[in-house]
C-alpha cells in the first residue's frame, strides 16, 4: 500500500496528461536518449517531483519515506530551508566566478573542511564530484611519490572516470582494464567473501596485513604511491572491515612511505554515527581524504583535503572550472552549519542504533539474509541463497520492489547486486526510523 496524495504535484494542471501517462512518456523519452548502461531502479521506474525532510513525492503524487537520499547525497534533509535560502541568496548575486577570483563562500568552506578533516595544516582542492576528487587525489599521490603504482581494495568503487575505473575492484563497475595506473588489489574490505572470513577480528586483520606485505614484495616493484580505500565500501554493499584494520595496514605503508588516501565520499560527515569520518574507526590520520555527495546535499561538490606538501606537489597550473563555485559553496556552508549545530552525527548514532536493533531479529530469522552490515545511518542487508553465501540478486531486486510498493525507498549494491542498502538523511527521526523498519520488515516477510 502506498500513500497517495494527488494534490501534492505542483506541476499538475487540467491540460497536462495524466500523471501515469507522464511517467510512461518520460520513461520512453529517457530510454531513447540516455545510454543503455545508465540504469533506472524498479520494473516501473518512478520520477521524483519534490521532497521535504525525509520524504519525497513522485509525479503521480505517491509519497515515499526516503532511506537512500539519492545515493547517500541528501545528507541533512530534502528542501532544507537553510540550504534553499543560501542557494537563492547566492544565485541572486553571482552564480559563478571561476577559481581565478577570490570568493568568500569558497574560502570559508575550504577553511571549515580543513579544520574538520583532522589532518594538520591541511589544504583543500574543490571539485564538482567524487570521481574528480579521487582523480585529483591520485594525481597528487602519484606526483608526490613519483610512481604510478597504486594499491586499492578488492570490491572497491571510487568513481566513473578513466583513472578511477583503474582502481575499481568491482567487476560490474570495471568496463575497461586500460589504465595508466599499475594497480594491485588488497584483501580485506569485504569480509563475507574473504578467504580469511572465519578468523576472529585480530587474526583476520593480521592475515590481510601479511598478504599486503607479500603483495608489496611480489606484485609491485616497490615505491608504491598510495593505498586508496573506503573505510566502509559504499557501492560494494557497505562492507565493513574490523575496527583498527586500516591502522594495521598503515603500519606497513609507513615502513615504505606509501600514502594512505581515505575515500570518505559515502562515510564522511558523521553518517557512521560513532565517528565524523570513517577513518577514525582505525586510529589513524590519512594523508589525503576525498569527499563529495553529502556535503552539497545534492549540489555538485566534492574535493580532496590533505597534507599541504602532498596537495601542493602538483607542479604547474591545475584548476577545476566548476569546483567549489560560489553557488554550491554557499549551499554547502549552510548544509554543514546545520549538520554541526544540530549534532546530526549524534542523531545518526542514536537513530542508527535503534534501526539496527529493530531489524536484527528479522535478519537472524531470515535464512536468505546473510548479514546486516555498516554502522550509524549506513546499513545494508546481503541477500543469499539459504544455507550458504551464494549471492541472490533476485531476492535483493524483489526486496527493492516490495519496499517501494510499501512507500519506502532503499538502494541496491554489492558485488553481485545482491545487497540492499539503507542510508536516510541524517535528520531521520525515531518515529520515521520505526515507520521505515515496519515497511522494510513487512517487505522482507512478503518474500519467500
Ligand atoms: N567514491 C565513492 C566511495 C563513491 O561511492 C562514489 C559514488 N558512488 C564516488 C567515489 C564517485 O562519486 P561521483 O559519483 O560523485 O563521481
Amino acid at each position: 500500500m502506498t500513500m497517495t496524495d494527488p494534490a501534492v504535484d505542483p506541476g499538475t494542471d487540467a491540460a497536462a496528461p495524466s500523471a501515469g501517462a507522464r511517467t510512461a512518456d518520460l520513461l520512453e523519452r529517457h530510454r531513447a536518449v540516455m545510454p543503455r548502461w545508465q540504469a533506472l531502479y524498479y520494473a516501473d521506474p518512478i520520477a521524483l517531483s519534490h521532497g521535504e525532510g525525509r520524504h519525497v513525492w513522485d509525479v503521480e503524487g505517491t509519497r515515499y519515506l526516503d532511506f537512500f537520499g539519492g545515493i547517500l547525497t541528501t545528507m541533512t534533509a530534502h528542501a532544507l530551508p537553510e540550504v534553499t535560502a543560501a542557494v537563492q541568496e547566492q544565485a541572486g548575486k553571482i552564480l559563478h566566478s571561476s577559481t581565478l577570483y577570490l570568493n568568500e563562500q569558497t574560502v570559508e568552506l575550504a577553511e571549515r573542511i580543513a579544520e574538520l578533516s583532522g589532518i594538520p595544516d591541511a589544504k583543500v582542492f574543490l571539485t564538482p564530484s567524487g570521481t574528480e576528487a579521487n582523480d585529483a587525489a591520485l594525481l597528487m599521490a602519484t606526483v608526490h611519490r613519483r610512481s604510478n603504482q597504486v594499491l586499492a581494495m578488492r570490491n572497491s568503487y571510487h568513481g566513473r572516470s578513466f583513472s578511477t575505473i583503474g582502481i575499481t575492484g568491482h567487476r560490474s563497475w570495471s568496463p575497461t582494464s586500460f589504465s595508466g595506473l599499475q594497480t594491485t588489489y588488497v584483501h580485506g574490505g569485504y569480509r563475507l567473501r574473504s578467504p580469511f572470513r572465519d578468523l576472529p577480528d585480530g587474526e583476520y586483520t593480521a592475515a590481510c596485513v601479511a598478504d599486503l606485505r607479500q603483495l608489496l614484495d611480489m606484485a609491485t616493484s616497490g615505491d608504491v604511491a598510495c593505498l586508496i580505500a573506503e573505510p566502509i565500501q559504499g557501492v560494494g554493499g557497505f562492507a565493513t572491515p574490523p575496527d583498527g584494520f586500516f591502522g594495521a595496514m598503515k603500519e606497513v605503508l609507513d615502513e615504505h612511505g606509501i600514502l594512505f588516501v581515505s575515500d570518505e565520499v559515502q562515510t564522511g560527515w558523521g553518517r557512521t554515527g560513532e565517528h565524523f569520518w570513517g577513518y577514525q574507526a582505525h586510529g589513524i590520520t590519512p594523508d589525503l581524504l576525498t569527499f563529495a555527495k553529502g556535503i552539497g546535499n545534492g549540489l555538485p561538490l566534492g574535493g580532496v583535503v590533505g597534507r599541504a606538501d602532498v596537495v601542493d606537489a602538483i607542479a604547474g597550473n591545475h584548476i577545476s572550472t566548476f569546483g567549489g563555485s560560489p553557488l554550491v559553496s554557499a549551499g554547502a556552508n549552510a548544509n554543514l552549519r546545520y549538520l554541526l549545530e544540530r549534532d546530526l552525527q549524534g542523531n545518526a548514532k542514536r537513530v542508527g542504533d535503534r534501526l539496527r536493533a529493530a531489524v536484527q531479529p528479522t535478519v537472524d530469522g531470515t535464512p536468505w539474509i546473510a548479514e546486516m552490515r555498516g554502522r550509524g545511518l549506513m546499513l545494508a542487508l546481503e541477500c543469499v541463497h539459504p544455507g550458504g553465501i551464494e549471492p541472490d540478486p533476485a531476492r535483493a531486486a524483489a526486496l527493492l520492489e516490495a519496499t517501494k510498493d510499501r512507500g519506502l525507498l532503499v538502494g541496491k549494491g554489492g558485488l553481485y547486486g545482491n545487497v540492499v542498502r539503507m542510508a536516510p538523511p541524517l535528520t531521520l527521526t525515531e518515529a520515521e526510523a520505526d515507520e521505515g523498519v515496519a515497511l522494510l520488515l513487512d517487505a522482507v516477510r512478503s518474500i519467500d
